[in-house]
């Protein structure tokens, strides 16, 4: 069982969270190009290691989290509120959205 900390909750049981994706800001839509935007759009590192991750504790608080994951060993030593990242974290999802199966338990 893999279990997330959540700031405003709590130690849950990951099956209340939703993996947004990696994190990664939106640029300036005024002022992008469109390599950028398409890079913002479409590229992410997916590295085999320590990554900040965006996930949804949509069964709780349903506020966005910053998770630190290594993406490996599932181990985790960090969860932040994304509101209280120095920028904006802007992802595709919505609170609404929901897909179960999503994340793995099995570890
Ligand atoms: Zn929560």
């Amino acid at each position: 069982m893999i279990e997330l900390h959540c700031p405003h909750c709590g130690p849950r049981n990951v099956s209340e969270f939703r993996h947004v994706g990696e994190r990664h800001f939106r640029p300036d839509p005024g002022t992008t190009d469109p390599d950028e935007w398409r890079a913002y759009l479409y590229l992410r590192d997916n590295p085999a290691g320590w990554t900040d991750e965006t996930w949804l504790h949509r069964a709780g608080c349903r506020r966005y989290l910053v998770v630190e994951r290594h993406t490996v060993t599932n181990a985790v030593r960090a969860v932040r509120d994304a509101g209280d990242a120095s920028s904006a974290d802007v992802t595709h999802a919505r609170a609404g959205d929901v897909q179960p199966g999503t994340t793995d338990s099995s570890a």
